[in-house]
């Protein structure tokens, strides 16, 4: 069972991966991946108070799955991003992977998210706001982009105390 210390820091040259398809033979280890992920993001919630989401890049399974836990689990295999908006938001941004650090980036205000859920059934999910802009940024981890890279400018960077 992988814990805290496996997660991932900033510069970790994992995070800047492109990550692999999830294969229907690796259904098994799926359910051992997002039981990892779900563990994680449970101890950073305790250690930090933040955490909806996770990639698993971040804890070096370079698999395009994405766990988010908000009202309830959701397990996201080989998503795609098949629209999005015009109408793009600031927002200050955080990551697991650094977590004092906020960063100023734009997003979509609504995409649509087609993806693979835990029995293997396709979804499809707009979203607008708050998990528009949280699944933006678990999205591009999957192709080895953090927020980081999206900075509005050289200033949008904030510590967190
Ligand atoms: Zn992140």
């Amino acid at each position: 069972m992988k814990n805290l210390n496996d997660l991932l820091q900033l510069g970790d040259p994992l995070l800047y991966q492109i990550s692999e398809p999830v294969l229907r033979s690796e259904s098994d280890q799926v359910q051992e991946w997002v039981s990892d992920l779900h563990n994680v993001m449970e101890e950073i919630r305790a250690k930090y108070n933040f955490g909806r989401a996770i990639a698993a890049p971040q804890l070096g399974i370079m698999k395009r799955l994405i766990y988010m836990n908000i009202d309830k689990p959701r397990v996201f295999i080989n998503p795609q991003i098949t629209s999005k908006s015009d109408e793009m938001f600031e927002l200050w941004d955080d990551c697991m992977c650094f977590p004092n650090l906020l960063v100023k980036v734009k997003r979509h205000q609504q995409i649509t998210i087609k993806y693979l859920n835990e029995d293997w059934e396709t979804v499809e999910w707009t979203v607008q706001d708050d998990l528009s802009e949280l699944l933006q940024h678990e999205y591009d981890h999957l192709n080895g982009i953090l927020c980081t890279m999206r900075a509005i400018d050289n200033k949008s960077f904030k510590w967190r105390a």
